[in-house]
Parts: C-alpha cells; structure tokens; sequence
C-alpha cells in the first residue's frame, strides 16, 4: 500500500462550503444567501464579461506563462518595476509558493491566530513548523481579534524564514495602524520575509491604516500580497499576485509557479478588470458604506462586533458559534462559522443583509424554523 507523507496525512480533509443551491433546496426556499466566502455581491464587471469571450476564442493554445501583460499593467498601475512583481493561480497559490520558496523542512513561519486558515496548512505541507501568536483585544474588555505585533517580532527566532501579516486580518476584519506596523518591520531581522497580505486593501477606508506599497519602499524583506478574487470580483477565475520590493524575492517565488496556472482567461480579465477601475472603486464604496450600516445594526443587537476594515463582519459569539451559524443555515443564511470562537459573515447587498439580520433576530428570539 502506498502511504501519503505523514504531514499531509496529518491535514484535514477538504471542507467545501455549502452551496446556496443544495441548501435552498433542502430547506424548501426559493434561494439562500451566501455570507460565507467574502465574494462581492455584484456580477463581473462588463469589460471582464467582454474580455473573457474574447479570450474563449484562443483557449486551444497555452496561456502566457510569464503573464507578461498582467504583469506589466499591475506594474504601471502601482508604480514598481515588472521584475517586482510576481502573478499567481490565485493569492493563496502564491502563499504555498512563498512556503515552498523560503521553508525547508525544520524552519518555521509565524503569523497571528486566529488568521487566514491557508497558513498552518501550507507550513505543515512545506514541513515547517507554525509560531502562532494569539490576537489581542482591540479595545478595553473587548474579545481577542487584533494584531500583536509586539509579539509576534518577539516570537520570530533565527529559524523564521516568513511572517504572514493579514490587514485587514481574516477572520476578524480588524487592522493594524502605520506606527505599530513600522515598528514592526523595523523590529523584524533582515534575513526574515513579512508578507502584508493584503487581500482586502481595497475595502479599507481608514487613512491610519497603512498601504503596505508605501510601507514596502526601502524594505528588501517586504512583500505584499493581494488579489482579484474580492474587490475586483473575479473570485471564480482565481488570479492573485504578489509586489515585492526586492526582485530577487519575485524571482524565487517565479521559480516556484506551476506552468501555466494563471489562465488565459484570468490573465485576460484581470487586465480588464484593472481598466475598470473606476467602477471597482464605486462597487467598493457601497460595499464599505453597508458594512457600516451592518455593523451599526449588529451592534444595536448588542453584539459586540469590532470595526472591520474588510468586506466582512465578525461576530464573537464564542461557544454559541456552531449552534447560531446551524440555526441561521437552517433559515437559508450561510456564513462562515469558526467553532469555539466566532463566526464571519461577509457584506453582502443590503436586500441579502436584511435576510440575514431577519433570521438573526429569529433565533435570538426563540423563533422555530417554519
Ligand atoms: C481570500 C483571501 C486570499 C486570497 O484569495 P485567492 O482567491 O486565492 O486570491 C488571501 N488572503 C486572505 C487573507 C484572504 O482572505
């Protein structure tokens, strides 16, 4: 019998979320909201729709393994030279890429926990070990769901080759602040990688939180990672990338690409989704502004729900978690629950917003499922 390694025996299995679909249907509703996976409610934008059906004609040759438009118009629109910056199959692609580019086996990776769920997995597949730094209260009494960036310098040590920062951070939606953050980096040793993943800078709407760019200038240890899967709504067509100041650290992760991973369909659309900037940025206002009114909604439910700085909420309801996120799934809302801790519900239309605020004060109230 052959047996897989023993740290990828040691993952867990693939959990898909639930389809709006499937859970329509079992409940007997016409349709479900999905709140679970920070996709933008809006269809893709029209330049993508027109672009995408160009490309279709010329899907029978291999795309650009060198994404050499992409690359080149991501370059223009941040003011970096092509060589610093580096395309992938998506943004969490490129996190395993970092992992297999800068880990080998008995080194480690530190980020903050509870963060994006992608890095202990891609340190145990790379065998390197996980520093987990808990987060901290944002304010006075509040629950754990920030940053310690004090910390998390302290707890990097001579085998640390990564350090994951998610600002805004997933799941919390908290952000860290330009003091703290270049206190930060400066702390950080020469010969450690920070990776800002930034997945959801575009939502942030706060002027003290930092644009990792800026932050990256003058830094060769830096990176900053974003995507097109949120803001830019091409979730489904999976195209991330990473800007680094260093080109020497674009270059590793290059060498780590799987061929032709970034399709001709999603090289294609991310150009055009880059043109379209304009209306990403309109779509992104009315996400940030029902992410207020959501937050204000919630907090007048009495949750205690920090400011988010993302397309998502989160709330804190600890050991009720799995119970709450089951009895809102039962009335056809889908959020994305974390056991034991809390569970993160995404912006979505405010139509969408007021079902899920509908079904919250259902359950709240003792209502049954009809
Ligand atoms: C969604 C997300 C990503 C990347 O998603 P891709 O779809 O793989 O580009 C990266 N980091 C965080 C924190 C995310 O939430």
């Amino acid at each position: 019998m052959v047996s897989a390694r023993p740290a990828v025996q040691a993952l867990p299995a693939y959990k898909p979320g639930r389809n709006p679909a499937d859970v329509a249907r079992e409940i007997g509703v016409e349709r479900a909201v999905k709140l679970a996976s920070n996709e933008v409610a809006f269809p893709p934008l029209p330049a993508v729709v027109q672009a995408l059906a160009t490309a279709a004609a010329e899907t029978n040759r291999y795309p650009d393994n060198g994404a050499v438009v992409l690359t080149r118009a991501l370059a223009e629109r941040y003011d970096v030279d092509p060589a610093q910056v580096v395309t992938g199959c998506g943004a969490v692609m490129l996190c395993q890429q970092l992992a297999q580019s800068y880990n080998d086996p008995g080194t480690s990776i530190a980020f903050a926990w509870r963060s994006f769920e992608m890095y202990p997995l891609l340190a145990q597949v790379a065998g390197a070990r996980s520093i987990q730094v808990p987060l901290v209260p944002g304010r006075p009494g509040g629950p754990a769901d920030t940053h310690d960036l004090e910390a998390l310098a302290a707890a990097v040590d001579d085998t640390t080759r990564l350090v994951f920062v998610c600002n805004p951070n997933n799941p919390t939606g908290t952000a860290v602040r330009r003091p703290e953050l270049v206190r930060f980096l400066d702390a950080v040793p020469a010969q450690t990688l920070v990776v800002l993943d930034e997945a959801y800078r575009e939502f942030v709407t706060d002027p003290d939180v930092p644009d990792g760019l800026e932050l990256m200038r003058g830094r060769p240890n830096v990176a900053v990672l974003r995507t097109f899967s949120k803001a830019w709504g091409l979730a489904g067509l999976r195209v991330g990338y990473l800007i680094a100041e260093d080109p020497a650290v674009a270059d590793a992760v290059r060498k780590t690409h799987v061929p032709f991973s970034v399709s001709m369909l999603a090289q294609a659309a991310a150009v055009a989704a880059l043109a379209s900037e304009d209306e990403v940025r309109r779509r992104c206002a009315a996400v940030t502004a029902e992410r207020e009114r959501l937050t204000a909604a919630l907090r007048e439910r009495d949750l205690d729900v920090a400011d988010s700085q993302a397309n998502f909420v989160w709330l804190p309801v600890g050991e009720q978690t799995a119970e709450l996120a089951g009895a809102l799934e039962a009335r056809a809302v889908i959020t994305r629950p974390f056991a034991g801790e809390g569970i993160r519900v995404t912006v979505g239309t405010p139509e969408e917003d007021d079902v899920f605020l509908t079904a919250l004060d259902d359950v709240r109230s003792g209502a049954r499922v009809a």
